[in-house]
């Protein structure tokens, strides 16, 4: 059985998002169903259904950050109740049994890959997996989160089920903690999170930012200063000085200027995906420092319930703008200009004058 599920989905590459309506399978025993509150805006939804990369399915309902309300729960399902507050982020499924699945890192399943929220292959209904920007979702429990912020901050829970979990994951797997100088490159959605967490996990963090006018909120989010990364003299006085640097940028750029940042065995780690490549980065800046380039994914379910954890321990949610679905497009265009403070959020009531 299936329920009329009504959302916002692109058709093709290049025209606005439209009112769509499509069928959501009845939960399953295992399932949960979520009426959906709020879901927020992240570039990868723009990358997607602008078709910048490979890919995309039409029509194509994008939205990885998502918090609602639990409206049923099949019969295995223990760990949730109706009436519940629940999230989901950027995965609905995966093989369950590959040594990353074991280890609690789905988003690196190693034999199906990980089903993704949107544009994944639906492993039940055949077709393919569409988001949140509708008004409901039906999802398998292990992969439901448990949302215990209070409700009024819910729209600003939501971030952190993409934003929040791909910043976290790297700074705790790259153990950053008190004592350390710590860079966030990009403060957009992903860049502000960072921030807000690499200061609660106690390390001295500065944002790199083509946006000079972001200084001050780069302070007020935790930063103890912003570099613009075009002033070669600001980025001059901190050479060598990095234990660790988070690059969050959604555009191929100079990775360079920052690896000459880091200090002695530095990492700078990649989650960003642009739509082309960066130049390659020179070895020497690699070799003489033993500095280190790396990339990470997400985080699995239980990294994003402890980053749930985490965030309510801290009293951390995302600072958003909240948008009817109605401005979608116009929202995505104000992304591409990095104008974004810091996460669009979008109010899933507005779906009812769609
Ligand atoms: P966003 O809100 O648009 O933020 C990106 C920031 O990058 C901008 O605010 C801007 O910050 C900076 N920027 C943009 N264009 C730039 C350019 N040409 N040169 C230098 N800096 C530039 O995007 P987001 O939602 O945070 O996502 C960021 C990227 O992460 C996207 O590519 C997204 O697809 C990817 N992503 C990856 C994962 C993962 O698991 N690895 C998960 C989610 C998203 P300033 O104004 O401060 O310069
Ligand atoms: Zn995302």
């Amino acid at each position: 059985m299936t329920t009329t599920t009504h959302a916002f989905a692109a058709h093709v590459a290049h025209a606005p998002l439209a009112p769509f309506t499509f069928e959501r399978r009845d939960p399953g025993a295992d399932d949960v169903a979520i009426d959906i509150l709020f879901c927020g805006v992240c570039h990868s939804d723009l990358h997607t259904v602008r078709g910048e990369w490979e890919g995309t399915l039409y029509p194509c309902v994008p939205g990885h950050e998502i918090v609602g309300r639990v409206s049923a729960v099949g019969t295995n399902v223990t760990k949730f109740a109706v009436g519940d507050l629940a999230g989901v982020g950027c995965m609905v499924d995966s093989c369950g049994h590959c040594p990353s699945c074991n280890d609690g890192e789905e988003q690196y399943c190693e034999t199906t890959g990980f089903v993704g929220t949107y544009n994944g292959p639906d492993t039940v209904t055949g077709g393919h997996t569409m988001g949140g920007y509708s008004d409901h979702i039906v999802v398998k429990q292990d992969f439901v989160l448990k949302v215990t912020h209070a409700e009024a901050d819910l729209a600003a829970v939501a971030p952190l089920l993409c934003a929040g979990i791909t910043t976290y994951s790297p700074l705790h797997h790259w153990k950053v903690g008190p004592g350390q100088k710590v860079g966030i490159v990009g403060l957009g959605g992903l860049g502000h999170m960072g921030v807000k967490i690499a200061a609660a996990m106690g390390a001295e963090v500065y944002v790199f930012s083509t946006s000079p006018g972001k200084r001050e909120d780069a302070k007020r989010l935790g930063a103890t200063d912003l570099i613009v990364s075009k002033d070669a003299d600001a980025m001059a006085e901190h050479l060598g000085s990095f234990d660790f640097i988070l690059n969050t940028v959604a555009a191929s750029h100079d990775l360079d200027q920052f690896l000459v940042l880091l200090k002695r065995d530095g990492t700078m780690t990649l989650v960003g995906v642009p739509e082309t490549p960066h130049p390659s980065p020179s070895v020497g800046n690699l070799i003489f420092k033993r500095r280190a380039l790396a990339g990470s994914l997400i985080g699995g379910i239980a990294e994003t319930q402890d980053m749930l954890d985490f965030c309510v321990k801290h009293g951390l949610t995302s600072d958003i703008e909240m948008i009817q679905i109605q401005d979608i497009d116009a929202a995505y265009d104000r992304m591409v200009k990095s104008d974004v403070k810091y996460r669009f959020v979008i109010d899933m009531q507005s779906l009812k004058a769609a």
